[in-house]
């Protein structure tokens, strides 16, 4: 888990390319200023990047209807899957709070359809964590046999 080391990147999945998570990272930090927090004031940036090296950003966009609330992750998917996107290769999500930023549980789910095997990039202080979608949702409930 959290090494603390300086700099140090956590992958647990190697073969993958670390200099993209510091980009993606940046992206994400970046994305956090358009946060719409009326509400809560917890601002959440995500930067999600395709296989195709794409990258879309997205905040989180509060609502008056708490319910009516969506996610930065959520945001950065649903504009890239509306452009056409299909093939995605890692996630990173930055807050304004201290410490690391994990997804919630919607998040998680929704993420999961597009790929158990997606990064979920997240960092504190000098340290990066990288976790597959699939280790942040054991057990996922994934595609079924739909129209067969
Ligand atoms: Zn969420």
């Amino acid at each position: 888990m959290d090494s603390g080391g300086s700099g140090l990147c956590e992958d647990r999945n190697k073969g993958v390319k670390t200099m993209n998570y510091d980009i993606l990272i940046e992206k994400a930090q970046e994305a956090m200023k358009n946060a719409y927090v009326k509400y809560s004031n917890f601002r959440v940036g995500a930067a999600l990047l395709t296989k195709s090296g794409k990258i879309y950003t997205g905040c989180n966009i509060e609502n008056s209807s708490y319910g009516a609330t969506i996610c930065a992750e959520r945001v950065a998917f649903t504009k890239a899957i509306s452009e056409g996107e299909r093939e995605f290769e890692a996630i990173a999500v930055a807050s304004n709070l201290k410490g690391f930023t994990y997804p919630c549980g919607i998040c998680r789910q929704f993420m999961s359809e597009w790929g158990l095997d997606i990064k979920l990039i997240t960092k504190s202080g000098d340290t990066i964590r990288v976790h597959t979608i699939g280790e942040l949702l054991p057990e996922a409930f994934v595609e079924f046999e739909r129209d067969k």
